[in-house]
């Protein structure tokens, strides 16, 4: 039996840094695990288009997971055989786990005349409004708004009437997730469900090999994967707290923030330095 190794990333507050999205501080540490051809998933909130040129910089031919575990993409040919329950599409197997957007922005506008201007969402917002809530370029708030799974949410009141917005939403149907500027609109999926779903098509599909995963996140909607994963890393924010898991064992938290924090303990886990 081989030994290998899966790292599952977030990329807001984890790789990327939370105030600038630089992630400087990691590329020696993304130049050694490519080097041992451990892969690096990026497992985010974000979207596919914005994948697209964040993969181009960060140098990944990986799959990843998009909009908090509402899709997984496996670029075509990275396994021998298109894997069982994933569609084709752009140069990609996808493995879908949400409903189309426009399903969730429907339950929103059912919520709009009880909750008016209680919140906001990436639908409703104009560029600028976006470049104001994330301090994205207007180029990259563009390609965030392209949301093809989960919906966004930006909430503008105080957090009594926030936890009966949640009930509603859930009343619905509707799983939210806290991020670290948003809430998150989506169907049953999460980033944990996604990585146990992935982990386990490199270990159908390399029988000989035996994979630990190693996920590392900052926020609330990375419990799921952090939960799920053999090793778990909170990474520092300077915006929330860690947040809390269930997991008790092969927990780690970072000294520092963002990318530094990320390089940090995948050095001492992986590279013992
Ligand atoms: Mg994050």
């Amino acid at each position: 039996m081989n030994n290998s190794i899966l790292v599952f990333s977030d990329l807001d507050g984890t790789l990327l840094d939370h105030h600038t999205y630089s992630f400087s501080a990691a590329v020696p540490t993304l130049s050694k695990l490519a080097e041992r051809d451990i892969p690096v998933i990026p497992t985010t909130s974000k979207t596919y288009s914005e994948l697209k040129q964040i993969r181009k910089d960060l140098g990944l031919h990986t799959p990843f997971i998009v909009e908090n575990g509402a899709a997984i993409f496996i670029p075509v040919g990275f396994f021998t055989n298109q894997p069982q329950g994933t569609i084709e599409k752009n140069g990609f197997w996808i493995k879908e786990f949400s409903k189309p957007v426009t399903y969730w922005r429907s339950l929103l506008d059912q919520l709009k005349t009880d909750f008016d201007g209680k919140f906001n969402h990436f639908a409703n917002m104009s560029t600028t409004e976006i470049v104001d809530a994330t301090g994205l370029s207007d180029a990259q708030a563009q390609l965030a708004g392209a949301r093809e799974y989960g919906e966004p949410i930006l909430w503008l009141s105080d957090q009594d009437t926030k936890i009966e917005f949640l009930n509603a939403l859930e009343k619905l149907g509707a799983k939210p997730l806290q991020g670290g500027r948003f809430l998150h609109l989506s169907g049953e999926c999460d980033k944990g469900k996604a990585l146990i779903w992935l982990t386990e098509l490199f270990e159908s599909t390399h029988s000989e090999t035996k994979y630990t995963s190693i996920a590392l996140g900052d926020g609330q909607n990375d419990v799921a994967m952090l939960n799920a994963a053999d090793i778990a890393v909170r990474i520092l924010s300077p915006v929330n707290e860690p947040p809390t898991l269930t997991k008790e064992n092969e927990v780690y938290t970072t000294k520092r923030f963002g990318p530094e924090g990320w390089a940090d303990s995948l050095n001492q886990i992986i590279f013992n330095c």
